[in-house]
């Protein structure tokens, strides 16, 4: 693999990783549940409501309490993914950073002789969402040229350009906390047998997951399903594709409030 994928495959990672996090928090929240109707189904259908769905609390799991958490394998996701991507951030602090602690830009690790536990976590208290971006622009190799201050020196870069093994080593993590997040939100690639037959026909629905795009639904029925969707490719099946879901839904009578 070059560097150049290896940099475009870690960055999606991290993407992926905050894009979902806000999803994985809310499922902390909310119990175990099948995979069908798709969680981030139920979320869109929700837009439409005059109550917007609001991930307010962004600080870190290491700093917040979960008295009663309704979904423990979720927690348990979470929690990990945590500690691998800030415990990334502390490897690539280590090695790559040069600039001041004061300095904005610069990823503080735990300190644990600070007064407070916020202050102990270092830049762990931002959350999770902030040490993706970090991490992402040592990926991309942000701020490695020297900077002119305002005094008119030439100062030393903040950072330095990750060698080709620390690359890796960020992509290979990136990619393990990213397949945790997919799998904890049951968007793995994964094909699940729904509980309900087909309205039309009868035949049986399958959903179909896949981390890079929206669930889709089949019916078995193929030509003689009457549902008003189109085949797939091989006209095996009927196919329910993302903008046909809610449809479906409708038909089966599930009701997608009460399932997210
Ligand atoms: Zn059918």
């Amino acid at each position: 693999m070059s560097y150049a994928q290896a940099v475009h495959e870690t960055v999606r990672a991290l993407r992926t990783i905050r894009g979902r996090w806000a999803d994985l928090l809310l499922a902390i929240e909310t119990p175990p549940a099948d995979h069908w109707p798709p969680r981030q189904l139920a979320h869109t259908m929700r837009e439409d409501d005059d109550e917007p769905l609001v991930v307010e609390d962004r600080a870190p799991l290491v700093l917040r309490e979960h008295p009663a958490p309704l979904n423990l394998g979720a927690l348990d996701t979470a929690r990990t993914v945590e500690r691998l991507v800030f415990d990334l951030a502390d490897t690539l602090a280590a090695v790559v950073q040069h600039t001041e602690q004061d300095d904005p830009r610069a990823w503080l690790s735990p300190d644990p002789s600070a007064p407070d536990s916020r202050r102990a976590a270092g830049s762990r208290a931002h959350g999770l969402h902030w040490a993706c971006v970090w991490i992402e622009g040592r990926v991309q190799d942000e701020d490695t040229e020297p900077e002119r201050e305002l005094d008119g020196t030439v100062s030393a870069p903040p950072f330095e350009v990750l060698a080709l093994h620390l690359l890796h080593e960020v992509r290979r993590t990136a990619r393990i906390a990213e397949t945790r997040v997919l799998r904890a939100l049951g968007l793995d690639q994964r094909e699940t047998p729904l509980p309900e037959p087909c309205p039309w026909c009868a035949g049986e629905l399958m959903l179909h997951s896949a981390p890079d795009g929206p669930p889709a639904v089949t019916c078995s029925g193929g030509r003689d399903c009457s549902a008003p969707v189109p085949l797939d490719s091989r006209e095996r099946s009927r196919v329910w594709e993302w903008d046909d879901l809610p449809e479906l839904i409708a038909a089966l009578g599930v009701d997608i409030a009460a399932a997210a």
